[in-house]
């Protein structure tokens, strides 16, 4: 029998926030692809971040979405959802579903991103942390942390974002304990919360890596723990809607869960993998 792939993706973004396509451009690529629900999660408004959403276009976006759920029901589930930044403000209360996200690291003279640019990255390690990557990573890890004991979203956001620029392994050794011990901790408390895990596959379409993240070890962890996980492709594009699916639903069973989590309509369902 063939495996079943997820025909259900709740992480994208359109042209409300940094994304490439219309809301309604991604609807018709998800048709296109048999999905039964298509989420959208634009990046929450932040005054320090510009791939947020302004916040004088949310309600323009509301109002696409619940058109679009007219025009397209019957054929396709859509949702309204938001990724909400940790350190944005809490989110309205129209949004179906949230994902819980650290994009950035708080200083005392502002905020500073770890997923912009690797330049970007390695000048904030130089800057903040004493050019000792370990301790930037031990940081963001903690933010997670703090994220995942503070949110009430139902998804945890990529939260090994880190190694968004290290696939090679040139910025920092992600089998070193000083990197190891913060990011067990943060799978350990992530799959303790109860909240689903994603496997995010964004970085394969925009062609900063080749696997999903989180890597191997933080996704036995979770599933050590009896964490739950959701596959995303967090979609910028409407051409890699499903981007990655196989590989993370790979991934997943290497390292030994047997089912994943679905959003089916507006509820989480739990499938065989
Ligand atoms: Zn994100
Ligand atoms: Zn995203």
């Amino acid at each position: 029998m063939k495996e079943y792939v997820s025909h259900s993706n709740v992480h994208s973004h359109t042209t409300f926030s940094d994304g490439r396509d219309t809301a309604e451009e991604m609807v018709r690529a998800a048709l296109a692809l048999g999905f039964h629900t298509l989420g959208f999660s634009e990046h929450s408004p932040a005054s320090y971040d510009d791939c947020g959403i302004l916040r004088d276009r949310e309600r323009e976006y509301h109002a696409e979405v619940r058109r679009l759920k007219e025009k397209y029901a019957g054929q396709i589930d859509l949702l309204l959802g938001i990724e909400h930044d940790w350190f944005s403000p809490p989110s309205r209360p129209e949004y179906e579903y949230s994902i819980e996200s650290v994009h950035y690291l708080k200083k005392p003279d502002g905020y500073i991103s770890v997923d912009w640019t690797r330049p970007k990255l390695e000048a904030a390690i130089e800057a903040h942390y004493g050019g000792d990557p370990y301790a930037l990573c031990r940081d963001y890890f903690r933010t997670v942390c703090e994220s995942i004991e503070g949110t009430r979203s139902e998804i945890i956001g990529h939260i090994e974002l880190v190694m968004k620029f290290n696939e090679a392994r040139d910025l920092f050794d992600d089998s070193d304990p000083r990197y190891l011990g913060p990011a067990l901790e943060c799978a350990e408390l992530a799959a303790r919360s109860g909240r689903l895990v994603e496997i995010n596959t964004g970085a394969i379409a925009r062609g900063y890596r080749t696997a999903p993240y989180p890597g191997e070890a933080m996704l036995r962890r979770v599933r050590e723990c009896g964490g739950r996980i959701i596959l995303t492709s967090d979609c910028h594009n409407s051409d890699f809607l499903d981007c990655g699916f196989g590989e993370a639903a790979a991934l997943a069973r290497a390292c030994g869960f047997r089912t994943a989590w679905e959003y089916r309509g507006n509820q989480p369902a739990e499938y065989q993998l």
